[in-house]
């Protein structure tokens, strides 16, 4: 590699496949910080962004993709404040404005300023409309997007950005239900990239039982791996195993990492009445709000994006304590398009993420 030239995985086209391409060699002027990537964690959402059709998505093309990224700083700006050369980082990967009062709170994932920035379309943050990290460097905006984190694994640390923060904000979300009740139930629906994640950190920081669900049986054994007091298939009496489960009276809270017509059905038949659901996957299925209607009564309904700065801070000492392990499966950068493959299929085992090769 020519040291004004570097490797990016960009989509270049609207409905891809993004191609490993030359780029220049981002220089770090102002408050910018150049990171040398270690790894970055491939997600569903990156599927969304490269089948996007044109016009779909608030981004202009050509763009790097990654915006699950861990590695270190090599250079910082003139005026970049935060972690020094050679700190080990993980890179927060919502970008807002910086500036406005949810910015200024670590909360970049609800900027005020969001529909003007997507109307700008100067896109939603690293490997979405703006260059990402599936890339041998990648210049961030800012040292406050950056949290180190001390001597954990790159491949470990990545995936905490967007599956761990996700996750994690999601179980901040619904956590007023969550209580201290040791015989109250959570049902986790979809045991992939962000449940797995969340059932860990309910474990961790939550003293409810935690009910799984998923369409595959290594994704229950996973959850139990994980801590999981029960895991079951989805089926058509599956609302009612897991009410039996839970005494009859329905869970307090349902996290829906798949966001799908099932998946929602299933959410709403297992709810406790003054429950919580957060719906978190983005499945395409609707939920009808309606008063009296098939939502049991005082639910509470959010939809949790992504998660704030302080979040990822605390997500990152869990890690860093052991009580959260990302199962991942690494791919090297230049097989870029393997690991895309086998996302697409549904057989990649946790995360998987890629490393500069
Ligand atoms: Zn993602
Ligand atoms: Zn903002």
């Amino acid at each position: 590699m020519s040291t004004d030239r570097t490797r990016a995985l960009r989509l270049t086209r609207w409905g891809g496949p993004p191609v490993l391409t030359q780029v220049p060699r981002p220089i770090p002027s102002g408050e910018e910080v150049l990171i040398q990537v270690e790894a970055a964690g491939l997600c569903r959402s990156d599927l969304h962004v490269m089948d996007a059709a044109p016009g779909g998505l608030p981004y202009r093309v050509p763009f790097s993709l990654g915006h699950e990224v861990a590695g270190r700083v090599l250079e910082r700006g003139p005026q970049a404040a935060g972690p020094e050369v050679g700190e080990s980082v993980v890179v927060y990967g919502p970008w807002g404005c910086g500036s406005c009062a949810r910015c200024a709170a670590g909360a970049e994932n609800y900027c005020d300023r969001r529909a003007v920035l997507d109307a700008g379309r100067v896109g939603t943050g690293a490997g979405l409309g703006r260059d990402g990290g599936m890339a041998d460097l990648l210049l961030v905006p800012s040292g406050r997007l950056l949290v180190p984190v001390g001597d954990l694994a790159a491949v470990q640390a990545a995936p905490l950005s967007d599956a761990g923060l996700t996750a994690y904000h999601a179980v901040a979300t619904v956590r007023r239900s969550l209580g201290d009740d040791a015989s109250a139930s959570v049902v986790v629906i979809g045991v992939g990239g962000l449940g797995h994640l969340a059932v860990q950190i309910l474990r961790a920081t939550t003293a409810v039982r935690v009910l799984t669900v998923d369409v595959r049986e290594e994704a229950l054994a996973l959850a139990e791996e994980c801590g999981a007091h029960f895991g079951t298939l989805l089926r058509p009496d599956t609302a009612g195993v897991l009410r039996s489960r839970t005494g009859g009276v329905g869970a307090v809270a349902v996290l829906d990492f798949v966001g799908s017509h099932s998946s929602l059905e299933l959410a709403v038949a297992v709810l406790r009445a003054g429950g919580d659901l957060a719906v978190v996957g983005s499945g395409g299925g609707e939920l009808t709000v309606r008063k009296p209607g098939a939502l049991p009564a005082g639910t509470r309904v959010s939809l949790p994006f992504w998660g704030t700065v302080p979040e990822l801070r605390r997500v990152v000492a869990l890690a860093r304590e052991g009580a959260l392990r990302v199962e991942v499966e690494r791919f090297a950068l230049s097989s870029a398009p393997e690991a895309i493959t086998r996302l697409r299929s549904g057989t990649v085992r946790g995360r998987a993420v890629l490393v500069p090769d």
